[in-house]
């Protein structure tokens, strides 16, 4: 049995994941709550956020963002390889930046107009 917080909403709920009983979660409100225990014992995944260097900009960075979660365990990986890139300015909200970013199928997508 796994004990975590979901952080689906404000509201915190204290879930329970029974490994052996299928994933099974306990203590949560609603089913983001039991998508999101499940999902974090079997295969985590997270929104990345970072920058990448910008040419020409009003400065040296531009924000980005992956457009959906990829799996945590390549976070690390997928930082290494934003840290080589470098854009040039104009670049607009939601231009794509990396097409699929690790063979994940995440697009790393520009967050600020720059
Ligand atoms: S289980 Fe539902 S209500 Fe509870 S924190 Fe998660 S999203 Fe919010």
């Amino acid at each position: 049995m796994t004990e975590l917080i979901c952080i689906g909403c404000p509201r915190g709920c204290h879930l329970k994941v029974d490994e052996e009983n299928g994933y099974k979660v306990t203590g949560n409100s609603c089913l983001i709550g039991a998508e999101y225990g499940a999902n974090e014992l079997r295969n985590p995944t997270r929104v990345l956020t970072s920058t990448v260097k910008i040419k020409g900009g009003l400065h040296d960075c531009l924000p980005v963002k992956t457009n959906k979660p990829i799996p945590k365990g390549l976070l690390i990986e997928a930082m290494g390889q934003l840290r080589n890139i470098e854009v040039s300015s104009p670049v607009k909200t939601g231009d794509v930046i990396v097409e699929n970013l690790l063979n994940t199928g995440a697009d790393v997508i520009a967050t600020r107009n720059m």
